[in-house]
């Protein structure tokens, strides 16, 4: 089965790689250069929850060496309306580096990166998403990629026909 993924920031590697371990033919776009892919302005921090699922499901090791900025007990998320806090051991990480990793864990998995390549269009017909029209930076011609399933990752609303949906929960106890 083809998986197109669109984006290559976590959710997309993350969604790529678990595709490929399952035997699909994994196909990752991202728009950005190869070397930039897991930058991203963000606070950088993470308990270890996530970490720990990622080691024991996907064999992703921990964040070590360089990826690691600091090492932290508690996170708290501040906005001006609301304040709140998770408590346990994370990190906060040189998340380029750390992305950077995900990325060849990915292509270790067989996951084939085509970076620079924008996802411009969905391809949709009566039976829903079957891929996406594409474009490689600084080429004239799009090109389409067609795939049984294709998951957004690009964290925006970038296919026509095809809604983001956005959902925030907190869970207070
Ligand atoms: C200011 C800020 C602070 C944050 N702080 C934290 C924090 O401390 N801890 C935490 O856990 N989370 C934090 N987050 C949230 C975290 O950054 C996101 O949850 C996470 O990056 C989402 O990962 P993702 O893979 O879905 O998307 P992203 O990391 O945004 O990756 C999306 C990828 O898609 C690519 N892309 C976009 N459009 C296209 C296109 N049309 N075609 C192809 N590729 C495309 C981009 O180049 C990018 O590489 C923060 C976010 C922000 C904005």
């Amino acid at each position: 089965m083809k998986v197109l993924v669109i984006g290559g920031g976590p959710g997309g590697v993350i969604s790529g790689l678990t595709s490929a371990k399952l035997g699909c033919k994994v196909v990752l776009i991202d728009a950005k250069p190869y070397s930039e892919i897991g930058h991203k302005t963000c606070g950088d921090a993470i308990t270890l929850g996530p970490l720990n699922l990622l080691e024991k499901e996907l064999h992703i090791e921990k964040p070590f060496g360089e990826e690691v900025a600091d090492e932290v007990r508690q996170l708290k998320i501040k906005t001006q309306k609301i304040e709140f806090a998770f408590i346990g051991d994370g990190y906060t990480l040189n998340r380029h580096i750390y992305g950077q990793r995900l990325l060849r864990e990915a292509e270790k998995y067989g996951v084939e990166v085509r970076p620079e390549t924008k996802a411009i269009k969905a391809i949709v017909d009566s039976t829903g998403v079957k891929g996406a029209v594409v474009k490689k930076n600084g080429e004239k011609e799009s090109y389409n990629i067609h795939a049984k399933i294709t998951i957004d990752c690009a964290t925006a609303e970038i296919t026509e026909g095809v809604k983001a949906i956005h959902a925030t929960e907190f869970i207070k106890d």
